[in-house]
């Protein structure tokens, strides 16, 4: 797997396990070409995000070891950061502060709601106006220009949480978005550790996505090296089962191929 790329990834600067050497090292037994970290920024007051003050030495470290040339893996800058409405501004002068090669687009809360690590609010809504709301983020979040990827694409249904009817429609609708943002979609191999036991996006959205054209990168969202390329070899077998040859890299927020 020398050609491959792991894009997503959490240390001990937001809410991963351990350092940057250790994802390193795990990469190079992985065989990986490029990783990427992406640890979270977020503008909501929690505990699993970069902290303000820690942004300088976060920069200076993960730049440093950007221009490391001397190691078999090479490393990206990368960002996972939140999407909010009405806060471009913000986010934008956030991201600005950082010499990325590319950025995640995330959509973790809808309104104050941090669905992804708080169960309580499930049931509030029926799923499908869930999905509806859910997905109305996203398509924010890739059309606000701010990201070059966009994260988790159905991360809503983390916790089973399964739409009450078909909502092909949405998915398609939702895609259509990202094919006129010129957004990349992340194939997100976490799901298959959650309770919804299958990817970020699932198996359906993607031969979708595959048919409207939108290009896909690689992520496990290790939040600990054992978790560094997880499933990657089921990932690139569906990846080609549903007609994609290639995957999205990444430099300095420019675009590269890897053919898979
Ligand atoms: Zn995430
Ligand atoms: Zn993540």
């Amino acid at each position: 797997m020398s050609y491959l790329v792991d894009y997503h990834m959490h240390t001990t600067f937001s809410d991963g396990k351990d350092t940057y050497p250790a994802y390193l090292e795990k990469a190079r037994k992985k065989d990986l070409a490029e990783i990427g970290f992406t640890d979270h920024i977020t503008l909501a007051p929690v505990d699993w995000c970069v902290k303000e003050i820690d942004y300088p030495v976060m920069k200076e470290n993960l730049k440093n070891l950007c221009a490391d040339f001397s190691e078999d893996v090479q490393v990206r800058f990368g960002l996972e950061v939140d999407y909010f409405p009405n806060k471009e501004k913000e986010l934008k002068e956030i991201i600005a502060q950082f010499p990325v090669d590319y950025v995640i687009g995330s959509v973790h809360f809808i309104g104050n709601w941090n669905y992804d690590t708080d169960k309580s609010l499930y049931g509030k809504w029926s799923n499908n106006e869930l999905y509806k709301m859910y997905f109305e983020l996203i398509q924010q979040a890739a059309k606000s220009q701010l990201f070059d990827v966009i994260g988790h694409f159905d991360l809503i249904k983390k916790f089973q949480c399964w739409p009450e009817s078909d909502q092909t429609h949405l998915y398609e609708e939702t895609l259509k978005v990202l094919k006129e943002a010129d957004v990349v979609m992340e194939l997100n191999t976490s799901g298959i550790d959650r309770p919804c036991g299958e990817f970020f996006p699932n198996k359906q959205i993607l031969e979708l996505a595959a048919k409207i054209g939108i290009p896909i990168t690689l992520g496990s969202d290790a939040h600990k090296p054992e978790q560094v390329a997880r499933h990657f070899e089921t990932a690139i077998e569906l990846l080609k089962s549903v007609g994609y040859s290639k995957i999205t890299r990444f430099r300095n927020r420019q675009r590269g191929e890897i053919i898979i």
